[in-house]
């Protein structure tokens, strides 16, 4: 009988196949103690177990190679850091030694626990994690039992129906030719959703419904466009599905003859695409879809999930990398943004905060931590030496911030010099404008400021009160509200008057449903994933913009 549920799309695209469910592993255990005689024993099997999740990681990254290689691996090797994580291995020893408890109930116990401290997380990037803790977990309980991960082969044209699905696992489908995934839980902003879009496999998340009504051998249909789950589809669907298919086709066909075309709205007006970047991928998609440069590096990727703060050759050689990459072309590299809960999980040690987004974030740290800050620009120069840099400070509330910043980037300039290290021009010191009140009086902000760039993710959030992450406030961080509209008008018309140039970078700007909106109000310089880069090309060369509100059609500076 046709069913149709609910789910999240965590990574677009569609598909129709057989339903191949995986029940939750059975973590589920009742309170199992054990007599003190059988402690050793039972401590020698948890440890067997760790060793045999341990060598199955290790297999898996030596099978995995090609594109995914490099994303997979740093998921792999979390999992593996985890694994030997003396707070998980300690904890489940004394669980065994002192409470008696068997190594299977052990491990529920400890999942649980550091569950909830995940749970508690006030960041959903980081709250998202904990399906980390899930499936490493999962993985030693597995081993426990059989030795072995719950069966992942002969899946090829199969969707897979699972309470959850770990990064490397997502890879193991993929391999296998597993056309869409259908989980329980799980969030967009997990790294198996980013993985699966990167493989370009449809994601569909926290559809508890299906996990619960779908059986194995059912046809489903994945709608990870409109976020739909069909079991047993009608015909009406079946035709849906199939013109929804000849749409997408005609979609990608017409987006890749644009891999090369001009930037440009339909009357004339150049518009510069840039691209948010982090990984290798990212930077060679960037180059081949014809970005102008990176316009936004978030640095804290190389800080999370880490004991150490990594070090000024380590910092040095990831710039250096990336400005290589980009063969030439300007890369913006934003300064670390971290907030004190995400610095929870790297070597800063600092205090908790009630209220991290209000917290000591972004340059405030940088600020408070000079030394922190110090490596950090002293890498962004020696990696100017190799091709154009520009600095970009977030969560800039006032100019004196800028300022100091100028004041320790020429410091850190005079001393790499002296020290006879290969240095590039003295890069452009720019400002995240995300903070209402950096908006709201940016005129006091720009003589401190050589281009400015619209963090709108934030921006948004602050000027409505809305938290970013929070699920339900989601239709409230509207960037059509007046408000939004207001400011976003107001930051154009000063840069423009003060002859500085300004981007955008978040999520909007990649967003094809606002390019004309954006263009409207005179910002042409957009920052992105690479991977929206021909859609948004694509909305910019249907514009006619005729009367901009804002004017003339006189191109901005550029970045
Ligand atoms: C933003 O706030 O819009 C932005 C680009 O930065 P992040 O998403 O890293 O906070
Ligand atoms: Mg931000």
């Amino acid at each position: 009988m046709r069913r149709a549920f609910p789910g999240i799309v965590a990574s677009k695209g569609l598909a129709l196949g057989r339903a191949r469910v995986r029940e939750p592993h059975g973590l589920d255990v009742e309170e199992q103690r054990i007599a003190p005689d059988r402690v050793e024993q039972e401590c020698r099997l948890l440890h067997e177990a760790l060793e045999a999740a341990r060598a199955e990681l290790r297999e898996l990254r030596a099978r995995i190679h090609g594109a995914i290689a490099h994303e997979v691996g740093e998921f792999l090797d979390l999992h593996a850091m985890l694994l030997d994580d003396p707070e998980l291995v300690d904890g489940l020893d004394d669980l065994i030694r002192t409470g008696h408890y068997s190594a299977a109930y052990a491990l529920r116990l400890q999942r649980d626990r550091l569950a909830s401290v995940f749970d508690d997380l006030d960041d959903p990037y980081l709250r998202s994690r904990r399906e980390d803790i899930d499936h490493v977990i999962g993985r030693v309980y597995a081993a426990l039992h059989s030795g072995t991960q719950p069966e992942l082969a002969g899946l090829a044209g199969e969707i897979l129906v699972s309470e959850s699905i770990a990064p490397a696992e997502l890879a193991q489908l993929h391999e296998e030719g597993v056309i869409a995934v259908v989980t329980a839980q799980g969030s967009p902003l997990s790294h198996s959703a980013i993985l699966a879009r990167s493989l370009h496999l449809p994601l569909v998340v926290g559809s508890h419904d299906a996990l619960l009504h779908v059986n194995d051998g059912d046809a489903l249909l994945v709608d990870a466009i409109e976020g739909r789950i069909i079991v047993e589809p009608d015909a009406d669907d079946l035709a849906r599905f199939r013109a929804a298919k000849d749409e997408v086709r005609r979609e990608q066909r017409a987006l890749t003859r644009l891999r090369k075309a001009k930037t440009r709205t339909a009357d004339g007006v150049e518009v510069r695409l840039w691209a948010n970047a982090e990984s290798r991928e990212d930077v060679s998609q960037a180059l081949g879809l014809g970005a102008a440069g990176v316009g936004l590096y978030r640095t804290e990727f190389l800080f999370l999930q880490r004991r150490e703060v990594p070090g000024e050759e380590e910092q040095f050689h990831a710039y250096r990398d990336l400005v290589l990459g980009m063969d030439g072309r300007p890369v913006t590299i934003r300064t670390l943004d971290l907030g004190a809960d995400k610095a929870d999980s790297t070597g800063l040690a600092l205090e908790h905060e009630t209220n991290p987004a209000l917290g000591l974030r972004g340059v405030r740290l940088c600020l408070a931590r000079p030394e922190l800050f110090r490596v950090q620009i002293r890498a962004i120069l020696r990696a100017s030496a190799y091709g154009p840099v520009r600095i970009l400070i977030p969560m800039v509330s006032r100019a004196g911030e800028l300022r100091d910043c100028r004041r320790i980037l020429e410091r850190c300039h005079r001393e790499l010099r002296d020290e006879g290290h290969a240095l590039g021009p003295p890069p452009p010191l720019g400002a995240m404008i995300e903070v209402p009140a950096a908006a709201l009086a940016l005129d006091r902000l720009l003589p401190e400021a050589d281009f400015c760039s619209v963090g709108t993710n934030d921006l948004i959030q602050y000027l409505l009160a809305a938290d970013r992450g929070h699920d339900t406030l989601a239709s409230l961080c509207d960037p059509e509200h007046p408000a939004v509209v207001r400011v976003l008008t107001e930051i154009s018309a000063t840069c423009r008057k003060a002859g500085k140039p300004v981007a955008v970078c978040g999520e909007l700007a990649g967003d094809p449903r606002y390019t004309e909106f954006l263009l409207r109000l005179g910002l042409t310089d957009l920052s992105m994933h690479p991977a929206s880069l021909l859609e948004v090309r694509q909305a910019v060369r249907a514009c006619t913009l005729g009367g901009r509100e804002d004017e003339d059609h006189e191109e901005s500076p550029g970045p």
